[in-house]
Parts: structure tokens; C-alpha cells; sequence
């Protein structure tokens, strides 16, 4: 059933994690949304408790969908893979922060994308997706005189490498450059590996302590180096740009769609 007044009820998915928190927040500083559903795996220990005033933690993905007007998840790949299934059933619009989903799970996100509109970003900071922008555009001035290399540095609870981020950020120099990214990036290099490939985009990851987030792309050339640096303090931010997804997404049409197109940076 959907919501008779103009708040819109958000499910959140992965309510109990780090982001989750986060996002409940965040809601709490909306007017146009509100709480709606609060969604966690099965085996969580808190299930059946009041996390919020009013909203009982749930693992019944069904009920929930049909008692939200927008879906925000940052969860595990398989987990928002199964809550999509259940939006795409009930026609209701989903924004998606989770990262480290493999080829065929990205497939299906965008097989579902044809019923419902979906938002997918491995990062929703307004100053990332604008960081995206900066890295195109230099990839594509500086070309291939100048080697790309990024560096990511996360909290040590982190579980995929690298950070959706820096294979955007990745996926931005390869744009820029006219190149398809997975025929370029290099993401481990142990031994004699030899002198570095002409015109790959090497990705490392770095993890430990609580870093919310950094992401260094250099453009490293003879005599010289561009650096454009991106250093999360706290999480608040990917909440809030997730939130202002979930109130862009009223009224699209179905499709899948990323943060430079919710924030007007790049072409519907
Ligand atoms: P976390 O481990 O603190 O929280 C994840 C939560 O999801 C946990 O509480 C877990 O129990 C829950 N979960 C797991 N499977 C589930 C399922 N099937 N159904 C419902 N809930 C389930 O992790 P986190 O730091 O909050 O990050 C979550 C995801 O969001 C990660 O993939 C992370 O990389 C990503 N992330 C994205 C952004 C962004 O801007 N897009 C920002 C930060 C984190």
C-alpha cells in the first residue's frame, strides 16, 4: 500500500550496520521521508527489538516492501540482491550503496532496473561523484604519457578489495581515456612482474584502523605528478547523498541510474 501523504516510508536494508545506522540518522533530520521498515539478516541478534521509536527490526523482506514507498540498503551483495527482487515485484523505487558485486549480480541489478528505478553507487559523497568528474577529464587531457595508479585506504572491517570507489575512480580514467577498464587495470603486483604495462590503471588497497574512506588517483609522469585526493572523516555523508537519492527517485521511470546523473553532473 502505498503512502497517502507526501512522506515517503523508507525501508532500510542493513539497518544495524555501520551505514545503516547512519541512514536512520539521517532520516531523522528529513521532512520528506521517514522511517518506514527496518531490515536485517535473519541471524541478527537484535531482530524482533525496537531499534527506532516504532519500528521493529525484521527479516521479512515481503512485508516490509509492502509497507515502504523506497528501499536504501547497504548490506552484503546477496542480501540487496534479494531485496531488489522483492522491489521489482511490488514496483517499489530502490537506492543501493553495497559494493563487491560480481559480474553476474550486476547483470541482474540491471535486468531488474527494466521494472523498477533503481539507484546504484559504490559512493553517494557529492564530493566523490564530482572527484569522478575531475579524474575523467584530466584522464583525458593528460592521456597515456601520464600512468595511472590509485591507492584506497579503509577501515579493517572492510571486507571487498578494492573499494567500489576506486574501481570507479578506475572506470573514470579508462572513460577518460577511451579504454575498456578491465583490459587495463592491474590490481596486484607481487614478484618480478617486470617493468609496468604501457597504459594500465593500477589499483592498490590499504586497510586498517577505522578510516572512513580515502582514495588517491595519481596521473604520474616524467618530472611531475597530479594527485586527486578524496579523505572521508565520517560516514554521515554517504547517508545523506543516499537520502537525497531516495527523495530524486520519486517519479522516475524504471532504470538503473548512478549519483552523477541523481546530482545533474552527467545526462539522463
Ligand atoms: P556493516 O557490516 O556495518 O553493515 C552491513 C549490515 O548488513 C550488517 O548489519 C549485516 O547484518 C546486514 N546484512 C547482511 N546481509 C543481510 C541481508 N541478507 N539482509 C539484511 N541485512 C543484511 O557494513 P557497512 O559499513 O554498513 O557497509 C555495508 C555496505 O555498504 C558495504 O558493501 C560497503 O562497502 C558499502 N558502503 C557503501 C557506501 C556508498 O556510499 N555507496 C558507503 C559506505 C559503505
Amino acid at each position: 500500500m502505498k503512502s497517502h501523504n507526501q512522506t515517503r516510508r523508507v525501508l532500510v536494508h542493513g539497518a544495524a550496520g555501520r551505514m545503516g545506522q547512519c541512514v536512520r540518522e539521517a532520516l531523522k533530520r528529513r521532512d520528506d521521508l521517514r522511517i518506514g521498515a527496518l531490515v536485517e539478516t535473519p541471524d541478527h541478534p537484535q531482530i524482533g527489538s525496537n531499534l527506532e521509536e516504532g519500528a521493529v527490526l525484521t527479516s521479512d523482506v515481503d512485508r516490509a516492501t509492502n509497507e515502504c514507498d523506497v528501499a536504501v540498503s547497504f548490506a552484503l551483495p546477496e542480501g540487496s540482491l534479494h531485496l531488489l527482487r522483492a522491489c521489482a515485484h511490488r514496483g517499489i523505487a530502490s537506492i543501493v550503496g553495497t559494493t563487491g558485486f560480481q559480474t553476474g549480480q550486476h547483470a541482474e541489478i540491471e535486468s531488474l532496473a527494466e521494472n523498477i528505478p533503481i539507484v546504484l553507487a559504490a559512493n553517494f559523497s557529492i564530493s566523490v561523484n564530482i572527484m569522478l568528474h575531475l579524474v575523467r577529464t584530466a584522464a583525458g587531457l593528460l592521456g597515456e604519457d601520464y600512468d595511472a595508479e590509485i591507492l584506497e585506504l579503509h577501515h579493517r572491517e572492510k571486507i571487498d578489495a578494492p573499494s567500489g570507489t576506486a574501481l570507479s575512480l578506475g572506470k573514470a580514467v579508462a572513460e577518460g581515456r577511451k579504454q575498456i577498464f578491465e583490459d587495463h587495470s592491474v590490481m596486484t603486483r607481487e614478484g618480478a612482474v617486470g617493468t609496468r604495462l604501457p597504459n594500465s590503471i593500477g589499483l592498490q588497497a590499504l586497510r586498517g584502523g577505522d578510516v572512513a574512506g580515502e582514495h588517491n588517483v595519481m596521473f604520474l609522469g616524467v618530472g611531475e605528478r597530479l594527485e586527486i585526493v578524496h579523505r572521508a572523516s565520517t560516514r554521515e555523508h554517504f547517508a545523506r547523498g543516499a537520502l537525497h537519492a531516495a527523495s530524486w527517485i520519486r517519479g522516475r521511470e524504471p532504470g538503473l541510474y548512478n549519483m552523477e546523473q541523481v546530482l545533474g553532473l552527467t545526462s539522463q
